[in-house]
């Protein structure tokens, strides 16, 4: 009998590949695939925005290996796919206002790229292709909670490309049989996820920026608001996909949220809380407000329902347990 958190199939029967595996949500899907007994991992990176130092861990494992490739490239995309069963689709540009500063780049990675590994999984055979979509897919779609069939009209570069990648999903599944999984995740946050950079995320760029003592920067007047969703179950879900059987859960896209929605104002009293019991000096920093970034939109909150119902996602981290969890890390591993 094999051990097993999530999932439900023998991981040491079958052989992965994760693209974006240097990243943030790849690099925890492959930790826990090999935890977990894995025959072989395989990771795609061209460590764009992903990093060695979030694989080093895995170099020393036999079950593991690293090509550093763009998927930009088919041919590295029908190399890496060769005797791989199931595929974690995740390398991408992120980040909206990436896209709006440069969508051909994000258009060719987001959308060609995705077309190729789409190509070179068919090709390969693999069993089932699931990746990363997003909740920037529901745009301007006024409603809340979002459920996934009521989608508006995309508002970033990115947003488009993470919708057009439903969509050949979409006619892969239907044209030429294959089973795909597209899961729309909602502000994902956890370990490794990068704090630098221009388009960093908010969590880790607010906890490293209180560490620190600077005053994070707040976009807008902070009552805009969102479903922050603790790596963990990111992980959940991807692994619960990889183990469903019934047809009607297969070829679907689920929402992967927590559930519940926390404003930028909540989000940042509830850092300061939490990091004072390290450092109570953390107390007397104060937000900035800035103004508000292009392609944002104002509330995010997800109907988890359809995941719960069709592959019994349960997501066991609620956004303060998360946090919790995310400070510790970064208060360990980042903290000069
Ligand atoms: P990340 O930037 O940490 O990881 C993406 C990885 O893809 C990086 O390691 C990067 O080097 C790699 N990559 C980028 N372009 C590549 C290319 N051309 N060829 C090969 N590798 C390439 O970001 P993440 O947060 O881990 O995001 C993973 C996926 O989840 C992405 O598809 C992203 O769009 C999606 N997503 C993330 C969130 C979130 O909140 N983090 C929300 C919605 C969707």
């Amino acid at each position: 009998m094999y051990s097993s958190k999530y999932h439900n199939i023998d991981l040491s029967k079958y052989n992965f590949l994760v693209t974006g595996g240097a990243g943030f949500i790849g690099s925890n899907l492959v930790e826990y695939l090999l935890k977990y007994g894995a025959k072989e991992v395989r990771v795609l990176d061209d460590l764009s925005t992903g990093y060695k130092k979030n694989i080093k861990s895995f170099l020393s494992d036999d079950r593991f290996s690293f090509i550093q490739g763009d998927i930009r490239d088919i041919d590295i995309c029908i190399k890496v796919c060769e005797g791989i069963d199931f595929v974690f689709h995740q390398a991408a540009l992120g980040s909206v206002p990436r896209s709006i500063n440069d969508p051909i780049t994000t258009n060719e990675v987001n959308i060609s790229g995705f077309l190729n590994m789409l190509i070179a999984s068919r090709d390969s055979k693999i069993k089932r292709f699931i990746y990363a979509a997003s909740s920037s897919t529901y745009g301007d779609s006024k409603g809340l909670p979002k459920t996934e069939s009521k989608i508006g009209k995309p508002l970033s570069p990115y947003a488009i490309t993470k919708y057009v990648n439903e969509l050949y999903a979409e006619i892969f599944s239907s044209t030429y049989n294959m089973e795909t999984v597209g899961l729309r995740y909602f502000n994902v946050f956890g370990q490794k996820q990068d704090p630098n950079g221009a388009y960093a995320a908010v969590i880790p760029k607010f906890i490293m920026e209180l560490i620190n003592y600077n005053s994070p920067v707040i976009n807008g007047d902070g009552t805009y608001s969102r479903d922050f969703t603790y790596i963990e179950n990111v992980v959940q879900i991807n692994m619960l996909c990889l183990s469903i059987m019934n047809k009607e859960s297969i070829n679907q896209i689920y929402n992967v949220a927590y559930g519940e929605r926390t404003t930028l104002n909540e989000l940042f009293q509830i850092l300061k809380d939490n990091l004072i019991r390290f450092d109570d000096k953390i107390n007397h920093i104060n937000a900035k407000y800035g103004p508000i970034r292009d392609g944002d939109i104002p509330h995010s909150l997800a109907s988890i329902d359809k995941a719960k119902k069709l592959v019994n996602y349960s997501p066991s981290y609620s956004i303060r347990e998360g946090l919790d969890e995310a400070i510790h890390w970064y208060w360990d591993n980042l903290r000069k």
